[in-house]
């Protein structure tokens, strides 16, 4: 069982503050956007036009946690500042959906998107079976949803199981192999040309996700020799500055750019 903690509604959405039996803390996120950000590959991005923020017919986001913590230590993380990590249970995980869903009025299998992001805290591949099962679960209450499962690219891991509404992002950030192992400091973990070697059985192309400290984390001749256009989507971020990302010195990254309210 979770316990709600604190929660706060900001434009388009709420974020959630749980804490399972054992004390451990869980975030959780619920947000909306116009359906036509859903198209970001033809559009190119997806930043919004003008003001309107849509609402949860449209496109509806959970973002949940699948650890309280992460072993990970992304430079960039806020998960950082947390002493402890553990994997969540698929029920804490289904839970967290469920408080999010079951707190609106609104249906959230008749949101033209309806999406569950495993991008909050921890890495999915390395609470698998959990992860799995949770979106099993989900899948048959809630049937057609988008499952988006993020992953720094765990060494020997399985992608096939990553199919049809099920879609995979990974977490590239930097094409420059010595910086990467320092964004991402976990020792087992695929080199960027293995990265590019992943393939899925999804309907949609793998996200390559780049949150981008520094200009030099880019290059074009790089992307194109490693990543196949027809099977990676490349999308580029900005930080999420916090305590972690300013500890190292990484400033509000390269890419400045904010929708404006
Ligand atoms: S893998 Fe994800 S949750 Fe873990 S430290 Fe990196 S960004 Fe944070």
């Amino acid at each position: 069982m979770l316990k709600l903690l604190r929660k706060k509604e900001f434009t388009n959405g709420v974020v959630y503050a749980f804490e399972t039996d054992d004390g451990f803390k869980v975030e959780t996120t619920d947000t909306f956007l116009p359906f036509y950000t859903q198209d970001s590959l033809h559009r190119k991005t997806n930043k919004l036009n003008g003001t309107y923020l849509g609402d949860r017919s449209e496109r509806w986001m959970v973002g949940v946690s699948v650890m309280s913590g992460c072993p990970v230590h992304c430079k960039f993380c806020a998960t950082g500042q947390m002493k402890k990590w553990r994997n969540l249970t698929a029920e804490e995980i289904v839970d967290q959906f469920l408080y999010a869903v079951y707190s609106r009025s609104e249906s959230f299998e008749e949101a033209r998107e309806h999406k569950i992001n495993y991008t909050r805290m921890g890495e999915p591949f390395l609470n698998l079976e959990n992860v799995k099962q949770a979106i099993g679960m989900i899948d048959s209450a809630y049937p057609g949803t988008h499952h988006y499962v993020s992953t720094i690219g765990i060494a020997g891991s399985d992608f096939s199981w990553i199919k049809e509404n099920t879609t995979l992002q990974i977490s590239l950030h930097s094409l420059n192999e010595e910086k990467r192992n320092w964004l991402i400091p976990y020792n087992n973990k695929m080199s960027i040309s293995e990265l590019g070697q992943v393939r899925t059985n999804s309907r949609r192309k793998t996200t390559l996700n780049m949150t981008l400290v520094a200009e030099s984390d880019f290059s074009i001749e790089k992307l194109k020799e490693y990543f196949d256009k027809e099977k990676f989507f490349i999308k580029l971020s900005p930080i999420n500055t916090n305590n972690i990302s300013d500890k190292n010195n990484l400033g509000k990254g390269c890419i400045k750019y904010t929708n404006e309210r």
